[in-house]
């Protein structure tokens, strides 16, 4: 069974390399989902669960919202695509949630980035 849980931050960035208006620094509000798969668990303060939605929260809000809300993304990685940061958080959170299958990263309404385990540019 999957379960999906959404996010959002605010940040700010300048994409170096871009033609256009993005090479100035601007802002998005991210929203960010997690997808987690896998049987539900028999026994536990999680039985009948794939995943608490609770550790699922913790594990977004300390390694990956504390560092990205309301910062600059350029402190953190040279050139902020919506892609690097997909990967940036995808390279965090596998580590806290084993069970993690995709991340979707809305930079706008109309734009975002799917990141699925088994990409070739995911660790996991
Ligand atoms: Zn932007």
């Amino acid at each position: 069974m999957q379960i999906r849980k959404s996010f959002s931050f605010e940040a700010a960035h300048v994409l170096p390399h871009h033609p256009g208006k993005c090479a100035r620094l601007h802002g998005h509000s991210y929203r960010l989902e997690v997808a987690l798969e896998g049987p539900l668990q028999p026994a536990g303060p999680a039985a009948g669960m794939v995943q608490d939605f609770d550790v699922i929260a913790a594990a977004v809000r300390g390694t990956v919202l504390a560092e990205l809300d309301h910062r600059s993304l350029n402190d953190l990685m040279e050139n902020p695509t919506a892609e690097q940061i997909a990967l940036w958080i995808w390279n965090r959170l596998a580590l806290e949630l084993p069970q993690l299958v995709e991340l979707v990263l809305w930079e706008t309404r109309t734009s975002r980035v799917v990141l699925r385990a088994g990409d070739p540019l995911t660790r996991a």
